[in-house]
């Protein structure tokens, strides 16, 4: 569905993602994982065409979106939930998840999403009215998420879900991933925390210092030991 060749990303003089390829298939979850500054941000940022790689090719579905601007890759189905949730902070909840769904025109098939959004983060329906700022960070996370399902993407990239989030809601942002990818949605998960990424991911990509160092499926990596000794403190 997605893939990555030779993609290399540069920042001025710093090469901040050094000749990746890697592919997500349809119906995955695959984690990329790695230190802080190894580049995953970098590089869902390109996919998301707000960066331009300075050399490479990102496909999608088959399709080079490699020079395509942003907007056109979110009407290709591909959606970023960006680090840090960036929700709308002076918009209600509501507000936000409208959104989401700018690129949709069709009212009735945006009002289904929102009632299935709904479903899946009731919490959300509860606060529907109330602004953004208010929301704790585990809510603003599941905002964020419901924002980007809104535009009904086939692959959803998460850029680091969990961070800043106590256990309890890591552990159920996990679990809505593990739904969202059980009702057909493919997602590409960066994440600073190996173990929940791993656990739930199919297959997995280990970045360091912008270069892809290791992969395999997610129970593959999870018990490497390179991994075990620089990410899980084994
Ligand atoms: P983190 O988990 O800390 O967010 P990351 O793996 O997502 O890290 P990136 O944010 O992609 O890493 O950063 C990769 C490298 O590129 C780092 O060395 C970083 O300092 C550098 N970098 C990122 N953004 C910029 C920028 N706008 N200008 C210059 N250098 C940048």
């Amino acid at each position: 569905m997605l893939k990555i060749r030779d993609m290399s990303v540069h920042y001025g003089m710093i090469q901040a993602v050094k000749q990746v390829s890697f592919d997500v298939q349809e119906g995955e979850i695959v984690s990329l994982i790695g230190a802080n500054g190894a580049g995953k941000t970098t590089i869902l940022r390109t996919i998301s065409g707000l960066i331009r790689p300075t050399s490479g090719e990102i496909s999608f579905e088959n399709q080079d979106i490699t020079k395509m601007g942003a907007q056109k890759i979110v009407a290709a189905g591909l959606s970023q939930v960006p680090e840090g949730r960036h929700v709308f902070p002076g918009m209600t909840v509501l507000e936000n998840l409208e959104m989401g769904a700018y690129l949709q025109t069709d009212k009735a098939s945006n009002k289904q999403m929102m009632a299935t959004v709904f479903e899946r983060f009731p919490i959300l329906e509860e606060r529907k009215h109330q602004d953004a700022a208010t929301l704790s960070g585990g809510e603003q996370q599941m905002l964020a998420m419901g924002r980007a399902l809104m535009s009904r993407p086939k692959l959803l990239l998460l850029d680091e879900p969990s961070m800043g989030l106590a256990p309890i809601f890591i552990r159920e942002i996990f679990a809505i991933v593990q739904e969202i990818q059980k009702q057909g949605t493919t997602v590409l998960l960066i994440e600073q925390n190996a173990k929940m990424a791993l656990s739930i991911a199919d297959r997995g990509y280990v970045l360091e210092t912008g270069k892809i160092v290791l992969s395999g499926t997610g129970q593959e990596l999870l018990a490497s030991d390179e991994v075990q000794k620089a990410y899980l403190g084994g």
